[in-house]
């Protein structure tokens, strides 16, 4: 059985959705379950809504109305013969979701809300691909992805329950997948008290890495905008190439420090059961894009991964006292109790820094967290983490060049700048 991930800028409209149907139309005699993730930059706006929602201000209604309109523009360029059943599933799901934010909010828990909310981003992008390829005579099973990954109740940061879920993908799933072509959506599980939980941002990816883990299947393959993964990203810089291979400690390397073809988790399920992982181009089948495996040889080329925007924070004891163990072991509770990663970290007798993702409610909330247990807290917000491996010294003063450098740190052949 193959896993394929499909992201979406692959399905960002009526014309991506049909060449998703004609890459799928070539494995038509293989077993294969497809994830698919919400259309476009349809999670951003699901983002909005749960902003709007949560705050009761007046935007909903608006945001709605634009969340409605783009899934009926794609219905409407894919139903080239007004077959209804393209339309059901879809206003069914709207107005599920029209219902939920009717009534004013009342819940405290930001994340729980919008795990709630902006799932719906995955489960109509799902009901458009899977109805598209029935109209299409592609006999599909569209699943709810939620009946399948279980996870702990984290809400934006669900951590898969790997016994619960192994255990009903393989005993209920993978009969139906051995049978049909399954449809079913990234980024998105539940919990013990059935709720909705997400696994993060871009977890589209990790889902389909654990499809994959439970299924016992050959390979994955996450299809993307790009040849594969690049030793750089080519938006940014002009001499990016591709890399044919890649070990998964390599690729987890890249990842975890911010190249943003593969999501950070997607690998170890992988590298578990030796799945080996495909990163190849969507728009063009014939090329071979490039391969995650323990086969692989270790990674020769230099590698350039920018991350930005980021934040710096600078922490330092108020009353000359050192920072030391129990200081250090209150600032990662925090972190970890804020659901915030550390990019790249640094420490001195009496600092503390770290560089981390940007986010609207945690970093004042962690500020004054900080600053109660006694630490000046500086922040500056705007910084980019700069990673390279087996660097090439001139292209790397030429990326540092007339920048400040906030933060540098190197590791055997990798070197970190937070630069500003
Ligand atoms: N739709 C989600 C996101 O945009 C998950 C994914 O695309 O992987 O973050
Ligand atoms: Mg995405």
């Amino acid at each position: 059985m193959k896993v394929f991930k499909f992201g979406g800028a692959s399905v960002k409209d009526a014309a991506s959705i049909k060449n998703v149907a004609g890459i799928l139309s070539q494995f038509a005699n293989e077993q294969v379950l497809v994830v698919v993730s919400a259309m476009g930059k349809m999670t951003n706006l699901m983002e909005n809504l749960v902003h709007a929602y949560f705050y009761n201000n007046n935007n909903t209604s608006s945001i709605l109305a634009e969340i409605r309109q783009f899934h009926y523009q794609i219905l409407q360029e894919l139903d080239d013969s007004s077959k209804m059943q393209l339309y059901n599933d879809v206003d069914n799901l709207l107005l599920e979701l029209e219902c939920m934010v009717e009534n004013p909010n009342n819940l405290e828990d930001y994340d729980f809300v919008y795990d709630q909310i902006v799932c719906f981003g995955e489960l109509l992008s799902t009901r458009i691909v899977s109805n598209y390829l029935v109209t299409q005579q592609t006999r599909n099973q569209w699943i709810d992805a939620r009946n399948f990954i279980i996870t702990d109740n984290c809400y934006r940061d669900g951590k898969i329950d790997w016994a619960k879920t192994e255990h009903i993908i393989a005993n209920r799933l993978r009969p139906v997948a051995e049978k049909s072509l399954v449809i079913t959506q990234g980024f998105i599980g539940r919990d013990s008290v059935n709720a909705t939980t997400t696994l993060g941002r871009e977890g589209s990816d990790y889902s389909a890495a654990v499809f994959a883990y439970c299924l016992n299947a050959e390979s994955v393959t996450i299809w993307k905008d790009v040849a594969g993964v690049m030793n750089a990203d080519p938006r940014k810089f002009p001499f990016a190439t591709l890399i044919p291979e890649l070990t998964y400690n390599d690729s987890i390397e890249l990842a975890y420090y911010g190249a943003s073809v593969i999501h950070p988790k997607t690998i170890q399920p992988l590298r578990a059961k030796n799945i080996p992982l495909f990163v190849r181009s969507f728009m063009d089948m014939d090329a071979a894009g490039t391969v995650v495996s323990n086969t692989a040889k270790s990674l020769d080329v230099a590698c350039y991964i920018h991350k930005a925007p980021q934040v710096l924070f600078e922490l330092s004891s108020r009353d000359f006292n050192f920072i030391v163990e129990d200081t250090l072991r209150g600032i990662f509770a925090m972190l970890a109790e804020n659901k915030m990663r550390c990019g790249i970290m640094q420490n001195s007798a009496i600092s503390f820094s770290f560089v981390t993702d940007v986010s609207e409610t945690r970093i004042a909330k962690i500020k004054g967290q900080f600053e109660n247990a006694g630490l000046n807290c500086k922040i500056t917000e705007g910084v980019e983490l700069l990673t390279v491996y087996n660097g090439v010294l001139a292209q790397t003063e030429k990326l540092t060049a007339g920048k400040q450098i906030y933060m540098q740190q190197s590791t055997g052949n990798t070197v970190h700048f937070v630069l500003g």
